[in-house]
């Protein structure tokens, strides 16, 4: 199987490059030319397996050039016994009204990005040693909280890398912000920068696509990838949970093998939803994929109206890890739709790059309803649904999967739909617990944000994962700040 990019259907390249590079070089993002698919007796088989198995599987139809023992140890290193706290990797857990949570965020930084942030390093190691002819590789991440922390974690010393990491001064919560500035490991960086989450990805991409700086790394014999979802590595680790998720259902018995299922994800940069969009393209018979949106609602409006368009007002919001207004994985799902159409992908990017705005037309977005719902929550009503949940079911949600709990229960609402339906559970409420304590107590004074996550604790007795608790005694290691228009240079000095 080979990857083209979006932008220029002319390029073909293997798996082992699409991750190794990143993103293409004319700022395309990589896609499998075919979709692989799964069929009911496949579904069958996986659903015998444990996490692994399943893992193992749905990447050796997508990364071809890799062997089976490559995949296999890859698999084993980033899922082995004691990394995530659930023996299931990413269970599911029933609410009282059927709702099918999730559970994404049980590995070492407790948000779903773990999942493809542990396997992305082994997967990218193999890959550069298929094609990267020995060169260090810098990994650059714009982080809108939970990106950076995970990838830190899943590179950090691994050999012949760096990975710098650059998030928004006042976009990430106190906790995801501790948690970065206090990583460890030698190959490690971590820089603010005064802007929010899409100046820190567009600066990002900006640098990546740089002649100059390429030309500068060569000398050093290093070279650029990515651990942001533009990168496949990124996204084919996360089709695995929705695989795995259908093959739960069965397993549990609340579907029979090749009954229909909803997805309802939380997302921000559309990369988590559009995994759900590939499980579905391979057999796993989704019917709606119901996307949720916090108050920047620009997804919503998008599948609504079939207009992107960014310029809007940004919010700040209790779930910051979805302030985001360029969602850029939407890129692939609208090359995808136009039939492979990287002409008229090109086109809507570069309206959105130069006017902030794009229109795909009534029969793209025809097209697009058929598949997907859009919905959004505001601030009080992420709140009630965390304490309306607690009460009644006394589990706690946290603010972003709070967000795509309240979206379902909207939909449901309006449509009678009573598909089961699986909500992507995307981090653990400790994350947040400064806005997850005020939803479930919210008369508590606290300042100090480990006294939130006790008193959480105390309130709840929701297992508080131990990861967290530790960071109260680590000591920050990154203060660095800088401005948008500085990234590049605060690369360059670090990093070389
Ligand atoms: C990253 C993140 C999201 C959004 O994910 P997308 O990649 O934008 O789909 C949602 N919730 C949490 C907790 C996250 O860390």
């Amino acid at each position: 199987m080979l990857y083209t990019s979006t932008r220029d259907k002319s390029i073909r390249v293997t798996s082992s490059e699409a991750i190794t590079r990143g993103i293409s070089a004319e700022g395309g993002l990589f896609v499998p030319e075919q979709i692989p698919s799964l069929s009911k007796e496949d579904i069958e088989r996986l659903s015998k397996l444990d996490y692994r198995g399943r893992a193992k599987e749905v990447l050796s139809l997508y990364l071809t050039d890799f062997t089976k023992e490559e995949i296999d140890s890859c698999v084993d290193g980033a899922y082995a016994d004691g990394k995530f706290s659930s023996s299931e990797t990413a269970p599911l857990v029933a609410l009282s009204d059927g709702t099918q949570i999730l559970e994404l965020w049980r590995g070492p930084t407790c948000a779903f990005k773990d999942m493809a942030l542990q396997l992305l390093p082994y997967l990218l190691t193999v890959s550069a040693g298929k094609t990267a002819n020995g060169k260090q590789i810098v990994i650059l991440v714009a982080t809108s909280g939970d990106t950076g922390k995970a990838a830190l974690e899943g590179f950090k010393d691994v050999p012949n890398t760096k990975i710098m990491v650059f998030y928004p001064s006042d976009g990430v919560s106190p906790m995801q912000k501790l948690q970065m500035a206090t990583q460890e490991g030698g190959n490690v960086a971590v820089c603010a920068i005064e802007g929010n989450f899409d100046d820190a990805q567009s600066g990002v991409k900006k640098i990546f696509t740089d002649p100059a700086v390429a030309a500068k790394l060569a000398e050093k014999n290093m070279m650029f990838s990515s651990a942001n979802s533009i990168n496949w590595g990124r996204l084919v680790p996360q089709v695995v949970y929705y695989v795995s998720a259908y093959c739960d259902l069965i397993a549990k018995g609340v579907v029979r093998n090749g009954d229909s299922i909803n997805v309802t994800v939380p997302t921000g940069n559309f990369g988590n939803i559009l995994a759900a969009y590939y499980a579905k393209m391979m057999g796993v018979p989704i019917k709606t994929l119901i996307c949720a949106s916090n108050k920047n609602k620009v997804l919503t409006d998008f599948i609504e109206t079939g207009v992107y368009d960014r310029r809007r007002d940004f919010y700040c919001t209790s779930s910051p890890s979805m302030d985001i207004l360029i969602s850029s994985n939407l890129e692939r799902l609208l090359f995808l739709m136009s039939g492979m159409d990287d002409v008229k992908t090109a086109g809507w990017m570069k309206e959105l790059s130069e006017n902030g705005v794009y229109d795909i037309g009534s029969e793209m977005l025809g097209k697009i309803k058929a598949l997907f719902c859009g919905g959004y929550c505001d601030e009080e009503e992420t709140k009630s649904l965390i304490a309306e949940v607690f009460s009644r079911d006394n589990y706690l949600c946290d603010t972003h999967t709070a967000v795509g709990v309240k979206v379902y229960n909207n939909y449901k609402e309006a449509t009678g739909d009573a598909t089961p339906t699986v909500v992507a559970s995307t981090a653990s409420p400790y994350k947040f617990s400064k806005s997850v304590l005020e939803a479930v107590s919210p008369d508590e004074n606290l300042n100090d944000e480990f006294d939130m996550v006790e008193r959480l604790h105390e309130i709840t007795g929701f297992e508080c994962p131990e990861q967290l608790l530790s960071l109260r005694s680590k000591s920050v290691r990154f203060r660095e700040c800088c401005k948008r228009d500085e990234m590049e240079e605060a690369m360059l000095k670090i990093m070389l």
